[in-house]
């Protein structure tokens, strides 16, 4: 089941007589359950992609389906609906808020659910295990490592069971045994739950978790590399 489709997009910023193609006939799909990366150099366009996929920037032309719903068809009003029930984010500075715990933050996209209380408490309680987190369930963000908070703001992106994932840099502010940890959860995630998940990173290491790592180049989708030709030696 093609969960995004992404067709002839492209993102032209600036005015006549000074424009800047930031992305150029980008054509990609995403299958249900598949983990997949984006690699490029600075300014390549992983951004503006990134974002025109979270819906908060919209392409110059082009369309795009997130699960058989063009977005670039809606209104603000069902953009913000389409966001909170189908979109799960993951940033590279957690964005947690302080103010509440982590089990909190973690309920925070489920707060206008219908899901029972005893769901949500199942549900908790299992990322908590996935991610390693249910000490801290309790703590607020002041209290938890670099770590523990991507590895809660991981937990927030899946609880409402999204179409799509899409990560930004997640492991940016990581040391790599943190990075792993939450490297490992995340595959977990889409082994067992199929969540499906778009990251884009820098780092050839978190890349090697992915199923299919997709290279941008000067906004253009260059190069495709899959599971098996990117190998991780332990
Ligand atoms: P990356 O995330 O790969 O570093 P970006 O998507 O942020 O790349 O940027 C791609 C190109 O588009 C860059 O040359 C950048 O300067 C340009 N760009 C990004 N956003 C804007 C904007 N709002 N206005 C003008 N140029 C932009
Ligand atoms: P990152 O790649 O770390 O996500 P940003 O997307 O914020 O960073 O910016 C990437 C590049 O795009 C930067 O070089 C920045 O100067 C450029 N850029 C972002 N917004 C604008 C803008 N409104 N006008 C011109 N350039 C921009």
């Amino acid at each position: 089941r093609s969960i995004l489709k992404a067709i002839n997009v492209q993102k032209v910023f600036g005015v006549k007589g000074n424009v800047y193609k930031a992305l150029e006939d980008i054509n990609l799909e995403i299958q249900e359950g598949e983990f997949v990366g984006i690699m490029g150099p600075s300014g390549s366009g992983k951004s503006t992609l990134l974002n025109i996929l979270s819906t908060i920037d919209t392409p110059t032309s082009g369309d795009i389906i997130i699960d058989n719903q063009n977005i670039i068809k809606m209104n603000e009003e069902q953009l913000s609906d389409f966001r909170r029930n189908k979109l799960g984010f993951i940033f590279q500075d957690y964005n947690l808020l302080d103010t509440l715990t982590v089990k909190e933050n973690i309920l925070l996209p489920l707060a206008l659910s219908k899901v029972p209380a005893k769901e949500i408490e199942q549900r908790v309680n299992e990322l908590a295990d996935t991610f390693g987190i249910r000490e801290i369930l309790n703590k607020y963000p002041y209290h938890i490592s670099g770590g523990q908070k991507q590895r809660t703001a991981a937990s927030r992106a899946i609880v409402a069971n999204p179409s799509l994932i899409l990560a930004d840099e997640p492991t940016g502010a990581l040391d790599s045994k943190s990075a792993t940890s939450l490297l490992e959860s995340l595959s977990t995630l889409n082994k067992v739950k199929q969540a499906t998940i778009m990251m884009v990173t820098h780092d050839v290491y978190a890349a090697s978790f992915c199923k299919r790592v997709l290279f941008i180049k000067d906004g253009r989708l260059v190069t495709e590399l899959h599971k098996g030709q990117l190998q991780r030696k332990e």
